[in-house]
């Protein structure tokens, strides 16, 4: 049932859910399906959290935030733990481009292909190629984590910068790691990607998010939107419920999809965990920012197929603090095409430059300075474009910008945080119910766990984790019943 924005919630439940991300409506959707009732409640108008989109110019014009690309996995996390028709809409982009000053490549973005360039283009021999294949494909969460990215790459090709950008570059991009982050991030996440390439929901984050809703409505989950959580109740360190817009609801457990740190410093409370848990978690870095350049193509105008995601850069090497500096020269664009994103019954192309951002570069600027950077901003960015897409800038009928006070606007991310926190979060995330019983988290946490797949399965390993104390919970209460009845027949 979709509850109204002024409707009071009227029962108690088994789960409530805070956020509405895909971990947090991935959680609620299996939780229900399981049998058990179900809350979620979101701040925002809409459900999907970063997975979102927004309409400009009266609809004219539809952008997607954070629709550029996944591994193969979504498909089948979709397909088992959505429907088919959801995952039956996920479909392999054609073409991914690298354009720098150190190689301009064409590539489907898979293992097969990604060799024939390693070995044709950079030189290196098979047989590396190979044993750095293997090796990142067994690496595993429970393996050695002092290796560094930069480390790995100078273990299979000493003194490549070249080889480190064609291999960390896209990786950047999906979920903010650098070269100093664990290489168990990286290799988790790459050996996911060039399993198949690169996947895209064909037809828009809007219509999946429909989709997803109208699922989730199936299985019986609340839904309640504009619901901004004030509060997670915990009383014995045990959670009872939640506090939304002033009304308390019950739950015999919590799922938090909020930040991690918000979930603990604000929502819960430092006083309801012990003073290690709470050392550990203040410790938790978050991860980058992201800044955005949205364009919508006037009417009747096309373009040619210029390639689905193209990263570019300008920066001579490969280098991770060039890569978040407000002196832009790492974008990568996405091209939306009528075919692969339908809107409408009008032919509309859109492109999007995506570029990894600090807070701190924009979170302390004057409002005319802030004005005059986002200008800047589009303005460099047309210029960029018009170097593979020579005219565009007349064809161009929307502009729009968005930065890091934008994402923390809008998904309440601490430091605007595009992929949650770095590595250290992962444990504390996965640790919150040994602390307050009942209350989990799942959001993108450790680099691992962001992006559209890594939030998607951390929804579903923590909804298990769920299930699983609910489960003791009824185990217990049907002892202490009994144990009770018996008492009473004694009497
Ligand atoms: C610019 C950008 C581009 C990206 N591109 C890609 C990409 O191409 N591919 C990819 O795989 N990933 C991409 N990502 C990352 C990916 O979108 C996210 O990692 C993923 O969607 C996060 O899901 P989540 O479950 O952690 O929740 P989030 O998306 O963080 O959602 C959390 C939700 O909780 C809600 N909430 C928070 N606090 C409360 C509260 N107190 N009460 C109620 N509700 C609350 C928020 O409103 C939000 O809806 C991108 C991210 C950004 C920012």
């Amino acid at each position: 049932m979709l509850i109204k924005a002024k409707e009071k919630i009227e029962k108690d439940y088994d789960v409530v859910v805070i956020g509405s991300g895909l971990a947090g409506m991935t959680a609620a959707n299996k939780l229900a399906k399981n049998g058990r009732s179900v809350l979620l409640l979101e701040a925002h108008n809409k459900l999907g959290g970063f997975a979102t989109w927004f309409y400009r110019a009266n609809k004219k014009h539809v952008f997607d935030v954070s629709l550029h690309g996944f591994p193969f996995g979504m498909k089948k996390t979709c397909r088992k733990y959505w429907n088919k028709e959801i995952a039956d809409h996920i479909v392999q982009l054609k073409s991914v481009k690298f354009i720098n000053p150190q190689y301009e490549i064409e590539s489907l973005f898979t293992k097969e292909d990604f060799t024939e360039k390693l070995v044709d283009h950079f030189g290196v021999e098979r047989e590396t190629v190979q044993s750095f294949y293997d090796y990142i494909e067994n690496m595993n969460f429970y393996d050695d984590q002092s290796m560094t990215n930069g480390e790995l790459f100078e273990k299979f090709f000493p003194g490549r910068n070249d080889i480190a950008r064609f291999l960390m570059e896209p990786i950047v991009y999906a979920n903010g790691s650098t070269l100093e982050d664990p290489a168990i991030t990286y290799g988790i996440v790459f050996s996911n990607f060039m399993k198949k390439g690169v996947f895209t929901f064909k037809g828009g984050t809007d219509h999946l998010i429909k989709m997803m809703q109208d699922e989730l409505l199936k299985n019986g989950v609340d839904i309640k939107k504009h619901a901004p959580v004030d509060q997670i109740l915990i009383e014995n360190g045990k959670t009872s419920g939640v506090v939304v817009k002033g009304q308390t609801v019950r739950a015999k457990s919590v799922v938090s999809n909020a930040n991690l740190r918000t979930t603990i410093f604000k929502l819960a409370g430092k006083e309801n965990f012990n003073t290690d848990y709470v050392n550990k978690a203040k410790e938790v870095r978050m991860n980058s920012s992201s800044c955005q350049v949205y364009f919508g193509l006037k009417e009747g105008e096309t373009i040619p197929f210029i390639g689905d995601l193209i990263f570019t850069s300008t920066h001579p090497k490969f280098d991770t603090e060039a890569l978040l500096s407000k002196e832009i020269t790492s974008r990568t664009f996405s091209v939306y095409y009528p075919e692969g994103r339908p809107y409408d019954k009008d032919e509309k192309y859109a492109i999007v430059s995506s570029t990894n951002a600090n807070w701190e570069d924009w979170a302390n600027l004057s409002e005319d300075e802030y004005k005059a950077e986002k200008e800047k901003m589009i303005k460099e960015t047309i210029d960029c474009l018009e170097g593979f897409l020579p005219g565009i800038g007349q064809k161009i009928d929307f502009v729009d910008a968005a930065t890091p006070l934008t994402v923390k606007k809008y998904t309440r991310h601490e430091g605007g945080s595009s992929f949650g926190t770095k590595f250290e979060g992962l444990d504390v995330s996965m640790n919150m119910h040994k602390e307050v019983s009942g209350l989990f988290h799942a959001g993108s946490v450790g680099i691992i766990m962001s992006g559209w797949l890594g939030a998607a399965n951390y929804g579903v390993i923590q909804s298990n984790e769920v299930e699983s104390w609910l489960y003791q919970l009824e185990k217990e209460n049907q002892q202490t019943n009994l144990a009770t009845k018996e008492n009473n027949a004694r009497v």
